[in-house]
Parts: C-alpha cells; structure tokens; sequence
C-alpha cells in the first residue's frame, strides 16, 4: 500500500532544485524545498495528534507554506480542508463544527476570535500570509524526513466545500484516486510538462486553484508563478516569463480592460484555460483579436474536479465547454432519469473515477445526486450539440418555471447581451402572483452607457416567445459575483423578490 497521492506528486521530486514556486518579488522555492517543510509539518502534525483520517482545516492566505500545509496534510493520511478566506467567525464556526478538524490553522488575526468558531480545548496554529505565526514556529523544531503514511487510493485526500452559489455549502469528499485520476488526465489532455510556468492566480481553498492547478504542476514537474491573488498588474508584468494562465472568465475581462495587455506580452504564453463560470462569446472572441490565443474553456465542479474540456488540437468552441475528458462519461437526461437525445436540453449527469465519495455528513443528498452505479446529478442543465461539444444552459435550480412554461435564462441572456449598451445580464425567476415566477432581467451596462429598459423589453419582443420576455428589466452598474467570478443569482432573486407584490 502507498500513499496514493503524495507519492505521486511530491515523493518523485525529493532532492530536485527545479523551480516549484516563484513569488512575485522573484522568491523561489524549489521542489526540494516544500517536500522537506511538508515534512517538517507532517511530523507537526502527527505531534499534535493528527492520525490517519483526521481533518485539518485551514482558513489561511495564499502561501508557500499554506499549499505546503496542503502537502502535508496528506502525506500524514490526514484530510485537508481549506476555507474560504471571505468566511467570517460564524460562517467558520458551522463548518468547524460540522467537519469537526482535530485542528485548526488560521490567521494569526483570527486568532483571538477562536471562541467564536471552535470548541476551546481543541487544536489550534496559525499561519499569516508572509509565513510568520505559530505553525512555521512549532514546524521548526520537527525533522524534515517524513514517510508518508500508507493510504488506500479510495481514502480521503480532502474535504472541499462547495461555493454555495445555489443553498448551503455542502462538504464534498474527495479521494486520493479522485485527485490523481483527475491531474492525470488533465496533465495529459492539456500537454502539460516540466517546462511549463504556470500564472497561479486562484485561491486555494477552491477546487480549480487546489488540485485542477497545483497537483498538475505537481505531476509533471512545472513551476508556478504564485500570486496571492489576481492582479492585472502583476499579470502583466509577469506573464511574458509565464506559458500558461488557468483563469475565470473575469480574469479576462480584467485583463481586456488593460491597452497594455497584448500580443507581444504573450508570445511564450501556450494555453490559457477558463472555467468555473460561463466564459462569454464576447470576451473569447476579443480576447482572440487582442492576443491571437483562443481561450480553451472547459467545466468542472468541487464534487467532480473536471469534467469536459475544449480541445487542445482542433476547434475550441466559443459557448461550450468542449467534450467529456478521457475516462469521464456524461449524459443528458430528463425528470425521469432516461437518456435524452443530442440536443435536448436536460440535466448533466457524469460517472468516472473524478466522480467524489458522497457529501460529508449528508446521507440522503448523497444518495440523492449520487446514484449507487456511480452516476452524479451535477444540478446542471445542457446539451450536447451536434458536433458532440457539451453546452452548459444554466444551473437546474436557475430554470424559470413561469405561467407553467420552461424558461432556460441563458436563451434570454444571450439575446440581451448582443443589444447595444448592454455588458452582460442575468435573467432570473421571481414570485408573480399569477405566473408563479415572473421573468426579470438583471441588465449589467457597458461603460459610460445608459441602456433603456423599454427599449430592451422591446428589442425582445418579437425574438422570443411571449412567455419568456422579461416582464422587468433593471439596469445596474454590475452584477454581484463571489470570489471565482460566479454570478450570484440567488442573491438578486432574495434582492427583488418583492417586485411583483402588492
Ligand atoms: P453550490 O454547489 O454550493 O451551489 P457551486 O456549484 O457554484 O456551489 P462549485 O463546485 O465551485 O460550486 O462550482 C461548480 C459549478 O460551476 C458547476 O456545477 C457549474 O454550474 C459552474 N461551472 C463550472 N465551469 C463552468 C463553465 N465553464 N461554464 C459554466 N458554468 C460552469
Ligand atoms: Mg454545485
């Protein structure tokens, strides 16, 4: 028995002064490097009593020594679950209490609040953004040299919460296998090798900075650029030393803002990924004219790592997220869970060994979503087109149910996004006291314009059928996101539920 995951990652460059992490101001950090202090923090944690199994949570900035705690977490046979940084106290204090970590890292801040978020006898270090706090201090006095403790490829790696973009976070656990299957696959179909620079601009408390970016680096030897956060001008800056950027859809749009930001600067660039949000046929296109790179799309979930991709060779199609990844099956099927035919649009559901353990303390949603022959409800709806691309239309809990018609609002969107003055628009479903739902459109204005909103209503008129025209469209300046780009829809459904009242 090995363990499954750092043995694939980390063991193999044990002694290795290549490159691994590359900090802003030109700090580098080898491949030895962090498997030594991954070793220093598995002999931490094991003193702390972390056994096989346990949890260890992190709620900690972007750091050498956080994606270390990572490594280390797992070489130890321990779980890692990282928090998003934005949590307060009380939103912490429900996931410690649900995950229940036999310890607790987090910023050296955070530290006087631990009353309100943990029990006040259980484990607790700290780790800030520059290394400093109690964990590198513990970590110090403990021998680099760390066997990794034996695992099963089906036990635990991690626990990742989901982004609780459509109700509660729910805690997706992830094996050892999910991990390496995935980072296998992509490292392939994306052609990732030892001379590859990636642009690490994500968090890692979320799935596509944690594993989609770091454990592919990981396995094929590359070096990261490791910015804290995305920063256009850091990118700038750093990207003519970079071959490959993994992005969400507002990293380019960001980076399209910027007349700086062009073909030269890109010229040793090879791929640029986007995904965790619908990457718009506006901004692939312009950013194909800017910099004559076509941004390879493609569609993941915390529970699934990732799905379908673009291809690397042949057409990236703009508005797909390309075809199911090698050792990933996927189906389109209806209310009643039968296949639906190429071009019908229904819920995406996936099987492969990507596919998680089941929802952490969750039986009746796991068995829910997660059928005992492997097939998982992803929640999202689609198609697939008639070349095979896989079309995401939108989230099931998104779809307006309106006069008892079936109203997809990414049909809608897309028609509103192509009207003059309009950026982007977000078409949701909101209590109506005939219709059930009535159909309102979120309208997000270009710069400096002021799009009317009778002029948009009837710009749709004779576009659409009756019962899918808004019946209000609200212009605002932006549409409210949360950290990986993703529009929150729900937020805007609480926001004007009351429009069509009294
Ligand atoms: P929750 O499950 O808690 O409601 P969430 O689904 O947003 O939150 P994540 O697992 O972070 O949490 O996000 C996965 C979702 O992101 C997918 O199910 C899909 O809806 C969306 N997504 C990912 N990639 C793409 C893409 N390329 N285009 C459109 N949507 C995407
Ligand atoms: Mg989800």
């Amino acid at each position: 028995m090995i363990n499954t995951l750092y043995d694939a990652l980390m063991a193999p460059h044990a002694g290795s002064q290549r490159d691994f992490l590359i900090l802003p101001d030109g700090t580098r950090h080898s491949y030895d490097q962090i498997h030594r202090l991954s070793g220093r923090l598995a002999n931490l944690l094991v003193a702390q009593g972390v056994t096989p199994g346990d949890r260890v949570a992190a709620q900690v900035e972007k750091s050498p020594q956080a994606l270390a705690l990572y490594l280390a977490t797992v070489r130890a046979g321990a779980v890692f679950l990282p928090l998003n940084t934005a949590y307060t106290p009380a939103e912490i204090a429900y996931f410690v209490g649900d995950a229940e970590p036999a310890l607790v890292v987090c910023d050296p801040a955070r530290e006087g609040l631990r009353d309100d978020f943990m029990a006040p006898d259980a484990a607790l270090l700290t780790l800030a953004a520059d290394g400093s706090g109690s964990l590198m201090a513990e970590a110090i006095r403990h021998p680099e040299t760390h066997s990794p403790t034996p695992r099963e490829g089906s036990a635990l790696a991690a626990i990742l919460y989901t982004s609780g973009t459509t109700g509660r976070s729910k805690g997706a656990m992830l094996s050892h296998d999910n991990l390496l299957s995935n980072a296998r696959t992509l490292a392939d179909a994306w052609r990732f090798g030892a001379d590859d620079v990636l642009l690490h601009a994500l968090p890692i408390f979320h799935t596509h900075g944690l594993f989609v970016a770091s454990n592919v680096m990981m396995l094929t030897g590359g070096a990261m650029i490791w910015l804290a956060r995305f920063d256009a001008d850091a990118i700038i800056r750093l990207i003519p030393q970079a071959t490959s950027l993994m992005g969400v859809p507002t990293f380019y749009t960001r980076l399209l803002d910027r007349p700086e930001f062009n073909r030269d600067l890109t010229q040793k660039m090879r791929l640029f990924t986007s995904g965790s949000a619908p990457l718009l046929a506006e901004t692939h296109r312009a950013f194909e004219q800017r910099t004559g790179h076509r941004i390879l799309e493609r569609y993941g979930m915390t529970e699934t790592n990732m799905n379908t991709s673009n291809p690397y060779d042949g057409e990236r199609r703009a508005g797909t997220v390309g075809f199911p990844l090698p050792g990933v099956e996927l189906k389109i099927t209806d209310d009643d869970g039968a296949d639906l035919p190429q071009g019908q649009i229904g819920m995406i559901e996936v099987r492969g060994d990507n596919v998680f353990q089941g929802y952490w303390r969750m039986p009746e949603k796991t068995a829910e979503e997660l059928a005992g022959d492997g097939w998982f409800k992803t929640g999202d709806l689609g198609l697939i087109d008639e070349d095979g691309y896989v079309v995401i239309v939108g989230r099931g809990k998104d779809m307006i149910i309106s006069g008892g018609f079936n109203i997809y609002p990414k049909e809608v969107e897309l028609l509103i996004d192509e009207l003059p003055g309009v950026l982007e628009s977000a078409v949701i479903g909101v209590p109506h006291p005939d219709l059930g739902e009535g159909v309102v459109a979120v309208v997000a204005r270009d710069k400096g314009q002021d799009p009317d909103p009778q002029a948009i209503i009837d710009a749709l008129a004779d576009r659409l059928a009756r019962f899918k025209q808004p019946r209000k469209v609200i212009v605002v300046d932006e549409l409210p996101r949360n950290t990986m780009g993703k529009v929150q829809k729900a937020a805007l459904r609480s926001e004007h539920a009351a429009l069509f009242r009294g």
